[in-house]
This record gives structure tokens, sequence and C-alpha cells, in this order.
């Protein structure tokens, strides 16, 4: 693909490999990001899961915290998922504020129960797609409240589990996990979307 985007991961903890092998089955082109200065050259971002209170604390210490704030300002695309999507979260129960607080969507860590703190289950979409979707859920948040801007593009048990706002994309459950590529797929064309904009914003 001659106009490939490039697509960060932030790799200093958590589900990194799998990430990068998804973007490059994708046809895109991966970057694994570990300091404050490769943001810039990026066209998207993913925060992988892990555990985010670990992955807080190294953003913090490179700096990265302000520096990719200042990027989804300016319009960089951000996927987040499960742990990521705690990070992207403006409200974590009990009203801590999330650290990049990039999404209106309020989200409790571990809210899945101890006796399941991992599992599969099937997803409906809302609006993606319509076919049968095996999530892989691990120690998943529970996104307890949406803002009205908030679109949810799949849930399970009644509850959001794929959600979008503006250039920002979030899930609890781990699609880098699966072969099904369907959800970097459409953050890809989220970015595809949104490329005037940043273009115009961060040059
Ligand atoms: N429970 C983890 C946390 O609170 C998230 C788990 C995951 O990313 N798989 O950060």
């Amino acid at each position: 693909m001659p106009d490939a985007p490039t697509i960060g991961i932030l790799a200093l903890q958590g589900s990194v490999r799998e990430h990068q092998r998804a973007i490059r089955r994708c046809g895109a082109v991966p970057a694994l990001v570990k300091q404050a200065e490769e943001i810039a050259l990026l066209d998207g971002l993913i925060i992988p899961g892990g555990e985010s209170t670990t992955i807080a604390k190294l953003m913090s210490q490179a700096g990265l915290t302000e520096t990719i704030k200042q990027a989804a300002e300016d319009g960089l695309a951000i996927f987040g998922t499960c742990a990521g999507l705690i990070l992207m979260a403006r409200e974590i129960a009990e009203g801590e504020q999330g650290l990049l607080g990039l999404i209106d969507i309020k989200a409790r860590r571990n809210a899945y129960g101890s006796q399941a703190e991992s599992f599969e289950a099937d997803i409906a979409f809302d609006s993606l797609s319509s076919k049968k979707y095996r999530a892989i859920f691990i120690r998943a948040p529970l996104v307890e409240a949406t803002g009205s801007s908030v679109t949810v593009l799949a849930s399970y048990q009644g509850k959001p589990v794929l959600l979008e706002e503006r250039q920002f994309l979030v899930s609890c459950f781990h699609p880098e996990l699966t072969d099904d590529l369907e959800i970097h797929r459409h953050f890809l064309k989220m970015i595809e979307k949104n490329k005037g904009q940043v273009k115009q914003k961060r040059g």
C-alpha cells in the first residue's frame, strides 16, 4: 500500500505484539511507541490492554500523558482496548478522573466479577456489522455511563463494549487476540475519514 498509514502502538506494557500483528495484517504500518517524540510521526495510536495503573505510571514518566493529550486535541485518532479504554475515559468509578479524559464515558475497572475474570462471549453489533463476533474479555472494565455524543457500536448483556466519539474508539474486550480484523479495520477507516482535519491541525 503506497499510502499505508503509520499506527503507533503504545509499547510500555500489555498486549503490544498482538496489535502490531493485527495492524500489519490490515496493510498498515505498526510503530512501537515508547517516547513522546514518536507521537508526532503517527496517523493513529493504539493504547493496548494491560494494567492501566502501570501504563499510566510509565506514560507519565515518559512525558507521554501530556503529549498524547495535546496530539488528541490536534486531531490524532486513538483506539484504546481494555486498560486503554480506562486511560481514555473521562471518568472512572468512583468519581476518579480518567488520565487522558478523551471519551465521554464512565468506566468501572474489573467490573465483570472475580470468577469470570476472563471469558469469551458473542457480542451484538449495534451498527458496525451484522455478523456474529466472538469477543475476549480479560478483567474487563464496564462502561457504566456514556455522554450523548458517544456512539455505541456493540454491546454485551445490554452494556456497551465498543464505542466511539469523534476520532476516538474504545473497547472493553481484546480485538487483537482474535483473528477477526473488523475492528482494527474500522479504526483505520476512522483515520481515513479524519485525515483532512488532522493534516490541517497537525501539519
Ligand atoms: N483490569 C485491567 C486494569 O484495570 C485491565 C485489563 C486488561 O486490559 N485486560 O487496568
